[in-house]
């Protein structure tokens, strides 16, 4: 398998000027781009709190056909104005390779937990240059999830960075149930670096620091984690988006865990 760790010890991911699978690398911003003055203001915040890129949603794949369905075209042109104002790449979701069309400028394609087993959009996204962020589908194996990379990396694009962000457990008290023992597995198992994504995984902000250090401790090379300038009042994903202070604090603790200063 190209993604074994028997054909490579290491793959080092780029973006823009960014290095994934050296040192620690942070992508934060809202779950959802809101409108213009939201997202400049959280990237320019997050980016003086210590992030390396910027993420938001445009295409969102929410649950309910009646919740906020995201901006589509027009969220992508505002994380554009975001990158020329701050200079921080962008990830955002992408949904379906008709789309494609519209993600020029953007960095780093993000396949979402609900379509890490897309099939035809990984074969697609293997036809491409651009980097790929893949997270683990909600119900997937490790090894599902590895064979997924395999979809984009078997067409030519080697540029996959595997994005974990826990499954679905027993366990209601997170929203979903983050294993660090997968973290350390894939480590063994795979080339690819790793993601974290704290958020999605605790559900609740007040949990997001420890899972953070929890994560890095376990061999992260990169953590995704929501921020809002006014979580409280967020379209999508308000209870485990934290502020830009709290962002900055974490930042701070996770380098500390790698000895960064
Ligand atoms: C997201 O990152 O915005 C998201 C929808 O995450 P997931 O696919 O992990 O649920
Ligand atoms: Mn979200």
């Amino acid at each position: 398998r190209l993604y074994s760790k028997k054909y490579r010890d290491k793959t080092v991911v780029d973006v823009g000027d960014i290095k994934i699978g050296e040192g620690l690398v942070f992508a934060a911003g809202p779950c959802s781009v809101e409108d213009e003055d939201q997202i400049i203001e959280i990237a320019r915040s997050v980016k003086k709190a210590g992030a390396n890129m910027l993420r938001g949603g445009a295409f969102k794949p929410r649950t309910s056909p009646y919740s906020f369905q995201g901006l589509g075209e027009e969220g992508l042109e505002l994380l554009k104005k975001a990158k020329e104002d701050t200079g921080l790449p962008i990830v955002t979701e992408i949904m379906n390779p008709e789309y494609y069309k519209f993600f020029d400028d953007i960095d780093m394609l993000q396949v979402g937990s609900r379509n890490a087993q897309n099939f035809d959009l990984l074969r697609f996204l293997g036809r491409q240059k651009k980097p790929v962020l893949l997270k683990n589908g909600m119900g997937n194996t490790l090894k599902e999830w590895l064979e997924a990379s395999e979809y984009i990396m078997s067409g030519g694009n080697g540029n996959v960075v595997l994005c974990y962000r826990g499954v679905r457990g027993i366990e209601e008290a997170t929203r979903f149930s983050m294993n660090v023992g997968t973290v350390i597995a894939a480590r063994s198992m795979t080339h690819l670096p790793m993601c974290v994504d704290p958020s999605h995984a605790s559900g609740k902000r007040e949990y997001v620091e420890a899972m953070t250090l929890a994560a890095v401790a376990a061999g992260a090379d990169m953590i995704e984690i929501e921020v809002h300038n006014n979580p409280d009042c967020a379209l999508s994903d308000s209870e485990q988006q934290v502020t830009p202070e709290v962002f900055g604090r974490i930042v701070k603790k996770a380098k500390q865990i790698k000895n960064i200063v």
